[in-house]
Parts: structure tokens; sequence; C-alpha cells
């Protein structure tokens, strides 16, 4: 524990433990985890298919001491596409030897080029195949953000790549290693080093039928907001400008399971509803191609 004080360690274990709604009196386990995540313990392999490394930047951006040095100095990270140093055929061969080794976590950020394999390649090997060789040998698999756990933007419809999920593609071609599913474009660090601690201490977290941990996905975003009071009262938004509820204006947040609106983003600053921009449901399952998606359209009632 060098760089991080012993009080900064016990603050960051409240936190998970409030993150993954667990009492005070696991604290002390979650503590033990950190500790044993430091020691290397859980070795993580870290693959990107079709993705913005929107996920990957999102980690980044987390607080300190936060996941940034969790990833960094916590879990043993034998591969990360966008931060190994190691590129090309060094970065390959580090790859493939970590997966002869066998025995780590596989998290897996962007979707999958099934319809197009060369439109994603990993040194010079498809994606496609270096993932079903890591998921082979992997002990835990999770999809990490929208794109992995759903398809995502670049599964959109009509897209040349055929893109699929993580989990499809894997079903598809026989891995049956279960996939936590971690949505969010991009997924928020607390969603995703909870779900590794808890995997780790507690065992695999409660899952929902999309295999969501249903700690962080159970809520709707509509319940918890803060423009609420305003939906019931029918206080409706004209424009993003406007106080009231954005209901009109195409907010997601009645359709989409998420914790964002207690949770809040960027170390606890705020969320999309807070900023003055409705929920586009990026943790939703149908992501982006919901029929009031509030990008592309203006209203809800201009379609129902
Ligand atoms: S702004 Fe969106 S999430 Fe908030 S109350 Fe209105 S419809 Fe629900
Ligand atoms: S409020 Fe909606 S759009 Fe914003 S991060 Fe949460 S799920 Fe995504």
């Amino acid at each position: 524990m060098s760089d991080i004080t012993r009080r900064a360690f016990i603050q960051l274990s409240v936190k998970l433990a409030a993150a993954m709604g667990l009492s005070a009196s696991a604290i002390p386990r979650i503590a033990e985890a950190l500790d044993e995540i430091r020691s290397g313990t859980i070795p993580v392999l870290w693959l990107q298919g079709l993705s913005c490394s929107g996920c990957s930047v999102s980690l980044l951006n987390s607080d300190n001491p936060g996941p940034l040095r969790i990833l960094t100095r916590y879990l043993s990270v034998l591969f990360h596409s966008t931060l190994s140093t190691a590129t090309g055929a060094v970065g390959m061969e580090i790859v493939r030897n970590r997966i002869d080794a066998g025995g780590y976590c596989l998290i897996v950020e962007g979707s999958v080029p099934r319809g197009m394999p060369g439109a994603c390649k990993m040194g010079g090997d498809y994606f496609t195949d270096a993932l079903l060789q890591a998921a082979a040998n992997a002990d835990s698999i999770i999809a990490a953000g929208a794109c992995a756990a759903f398809g995502g933007i670049p599964g959109a419809e009509n897209s040349p790549t055929g893109a699929v999920s993580a989990p499809d593609f894997l079903e598809r071609n026989g891995i049956s290693t279960p996939v936590i599913r971690i949505p969010g474009c991009p997924v928020h660090p607390d969603w995703l080093v909870g779900t590794l601690v808890h995997a780790l201490k507690f065992g695999v977290p409660d899952l929902d039928a999309q295999r969501r941990p249903r700690m962080f996905f159970s809520r709707l975003v509509h319940d918890q907001c803060p423009r609420f009071a305003d939906y019931e009262r029918e206080r409706f938004a004209k424009t993003f400008a406007d106080e009231g509820c954005f209901f009109k204006l195409g907010c997601l947040g009645p359709l989409t399971h998420a914790d964002c609106s207690l949770r809040l983003w960027n170390s606890g600053t705020n969320f999309c509803i807070n900023a003055g921009a409705p929920c586009i449901g990026c943790a939703a399952e149908d992501f982006p191609q919901a029929v009031s998606f509030p990008l592309f359209t203006k209203t809800l009632l201009e379609k129902v």
C-alpha cells in the first residue's frame, strides 16, 4: 500500500460497499478483496472490439483513489488494448501467452463484427478469433459497456459489420461461460469495479434476466429522478433549457434501468438530466435503437 494511505483505502472500501448496496459489516471483506486484487489474484485481460474506447476513458476519469488506480495498481491487468504500451506483434505475443496460461477474468469492451471479421483486427489477427480463444480459457467474462453488452452503436440496424454483443457472439460459438453484462455508454466505473469486487469476495452478484447485476440495474432512472415531481404534476419542459420533466423531449428514463440518478457520474458530480439533457437510455438493451431515441427524434408525442 505504498502509494495510497490507509484512510483512502478504507474510504474506497466504504464507497464500494455503498455502490454495491451492502451494509457497513461488508467493508472489512471489501478491503480484504481489494488487498487480494492488489496482490494480483485477479488477473484481467481487457480486449476491445468495435468501440470508441469511451468505457476505458470513463474508468480513467474516475476519482482518486479510483478505478484508474485499481486498474493500474490493484488489478493485475495482463493486457489492455488502449492502456498497454505493447502493440502489434509484441502485444499479440503477450495476449497469446496470457491466453495459454488461462485463469483470468476477461473484460470485453466493444461489440463483435460477426458479419465482417476484417473490420476489427488485433495485430494481424481477427478480433473475433482472439476473443474466442480468450473466452475459452477465461474463468469469468464481463461485457463492459453498451456495445459489448448489447451491441450498442456498432450493432445498430443495417450496420455493414453485422456487429453483435459479446455474449451473443460467444454463445453462437459454443462458449458456455456465462457473461455478466454491465451496459452503459460508457460503463460507470462503480458498476465495473463493484461487480469485480463482489465476484471475488461475495460470489457472482445477483443478476437479472439480462445477466446485469441487480444492485446497479434494478431501478428505473425515472423513479429516482429529481424531476419526477414535475412528471407527476405534468410540468413538462419545452426546451432543454427549461425547468420541468423532459418526458415530452424524448426522455427514456421511464424505460431505462440504471441507478444514475442516485449514483451520479464524474465522481458524484452530475448526471444527464441534471445537466439539461434527457436520458437517452444508454444502459438499455435497445440502445440506440429505441423508437423515441432523443438524439435523433424530437419528441415522444410525435411518435405515439
Ligand atoms: S426527466 Fe425523464 S427520468 Fe426524469 S421524471 Fe422526467 S421522464 Fe422521468
Ligand atoms: S441517465 Fe440515462 S443516458 Fe444518462 S448515463 Fe444514465 S442511463 Fe445513460
